[in-house]
């Protein structure tokens, strides 16, 4: 995709929730574009449904984005040369390209009531017509309108569709063709002079300078109408900004993603402890692909290797899997004070620890022994919970998994052996044991270990048990066997 200005690439959303992943899909090509071309990033907010787009989503959205490190050169915050960059901000902007459109006559005012527009449309359903205005008030004579007035009716302003069609070339998708008799007249503004997208996020993209737009497929079918307002704002069609449309995202089960079919919501794959560089890496993948079958990608190869000859126009799937692989190969890769970072406040949030400094060097000795064995943050609570708890009791349903013969007399026999033990670390524990129990005693490992296991940490999954048991230490680790061996 290649244009001869610098490049300047814009994310517009309507935040009328947390931003789900469709939505940082967009973000993260429209950053990593700019970002490859050495272009702007301008970061718009359409906020002009006030009902639904609130001050909480919006300031949800821009820490969003932060948190996964799509910085952007315009917008909220940072300001810039073409602001506001708020749509909310801008309504005399809206306002006044509204009424020129109304001085050349490419838009009219259309007094039809919802209920008329609604009776109309029913009856073209009925008669297997497209849907659509019908262009009732597109003619008025003085006399028509002043009656509409008299009765207290308040218009809404039109564009003007003309006959013919809209052709355009996508960038993904190639030649794109609307014809318009399945584009009706549009509505720009309100009665009371509100904008409706088409009319803000045209005037914006002209007025913003854009010259490419990378966003969601669900949007091209509203291209041949920002186009038309392109054309009524004077816009040479050079000017136009390219546009580029993302394939869908969908679910595992091939239909729209949503919460049924996986989790859609940024902020939940946040809780979860999904790292902010593991979902990039994977929201990357979701309709483009860096070449020869690379799936664990940095930021930084990211933005090298990002190119719109690279995406895909047929829809992506969502594999929450492969997802949760890439997270794991993320956490693997972190360094200890990292991974130390990500994994206090899970500790701490979970009232796991409180977040002194002695439990901190409690948390940085065993995160090494968990960094292979989690794929999300929000595991290592349970898992280093063992470490932590005052009175710690083995839960009734875990402690009848061990109360047979067999399991008491492995708890037996290890407690000789550990009870003895001059030196407390991990090879000293295990070579002890294995001993005793697996040469000795002819057990299986798995057999062996679970009851010693679930007797000092609770829990049949835990970390490394040898390393478990250094940790936890002499005393406390043979307290806790002897406190499940029956009386
Ligand atoms: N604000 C629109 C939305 O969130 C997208 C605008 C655009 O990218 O054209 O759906």
């Amino acid at each position: 995709m290649s244009n001869k200005q610098a490049v300047r690439v814009r994310f517009a959303p309507s935040p009328t929730g947390d931003l789900h992943v469709g939505n940082i899909r967009t973000a993260l090509f429209d950053w990593a574009y700019a970002r490859h071309t050495g272009g702007k990033l301008i970061f718009r907010i359409e906020d002009t449904d006030t009902e639904r787009v609130t001050d909480q989503y919006i300031n949800a959205a821009i820490e969003t984005l932060k948190w996964l490190g799509l910085n952007w050169d315009e917008g909220p915050e940072v300001g810039g040369e073409y602001g506001p960059y708020l749509q909310s901000q801008r309504l005399d902007i809206y306002a006044t390209w509204a009424q020129k459109f109304l001085d050349q006559k490419d838009a009219y005012h259309c007094y039809c009531s919802a209920d008329e527009l609604e009776e109309r449309r029913q009856v073209q359903m009925k008669s297997n017509q497209a849907p659509g205005y019908d262009g009732k008030c597109r003619d008025l004579s003085a006399d028509q309108i002043e009656k509409f007035k008299q009765a207290g009716r308040k218009p809404v302003v039109r564009m003007r569709m003309p006959d013919g069609e809209t052709v355009f070339t996508d960038a993904i998708r190639g030649e794109v063709k609307f014809e318009h008799k399945y584009v009706p007249d549009f509505v720009l503004a309100r009665a009371d002079g509100s904008p409706l997208y088409t009319l803000a996020v045209a005037v914006d993209d002209v007025l913003m300078k854009i010259t490419h737009v990378l966003r969601g497929e669900d949007l091209l079918s509203s291209t041949p109408r920002q186009i038309r307002v392109y054309q009524a704002m004077g816009v040479k069609i050079e000017e136009y900004p390219i546009f580029a449309h993302l394939p869908f995202v969908m679910g595992q089960d091939n239909a729209k993603l949503s919460k049924r079919n996986g989790e859609v919501s940024i902020a939940w794959y946040r809780e979860q402890g999904f790292l902010p560089e593991a979902i990039c890496n994977y929201l990357a993948l979701l309709g483009w692909s860096p070449g020869d079958d690379k799936e664990n990608i940095t930021m930084a190869e990211l933005v090298e290797l990002f190119t719109v000859e690279r995406v895909n126009s047929s829809p992506a799937r969502f594999d929450m899997k492969k997802l949760e692989a890439i997270n794991g190969d993320k956490i693997r890769a972190l360094t200890l004070d990292e991974f130390l970072g990500w994994a206090l406040p899970f500790l701490i949030n979970s009232k796991v620890i409180s977040g002194q400094a002695d439990e901190i060097e409690v948390v940085k000795s065993a995160l090494p022994i968990i960094q292979e064995r989690i794929v999300k943050l929000a595991e290592i609570p349970a898992m280093l919970s063992f470490l932590f708890v005052k009175d710690f009791k083995v839960a009734p349903e875990e402690l009848s998994k061990i109360s047979d013969a067999a399991s008491q007399n492995v708890l037996k026999v290890a407690l000789s052996k550990v009870e003895v033990l001059s030196s407390w670390d991990h090879t000293s524990i295990e070579s002890s044991l294995r001993v005793a129990l697996i040469e000795e005693l002819g057990l299986k490992p798995r057999v062996a270990f679970s009851a010693l296991r679930i007797a000092v940490t609770g829990s049949h999954i835990s970390p490394p048990l040898f390393e478990s048991l250094q940790l936890l230490g002499k005393e406390r680790s043979i307290d806790r066997i002897k406190a499940v061996i029956s009386k």
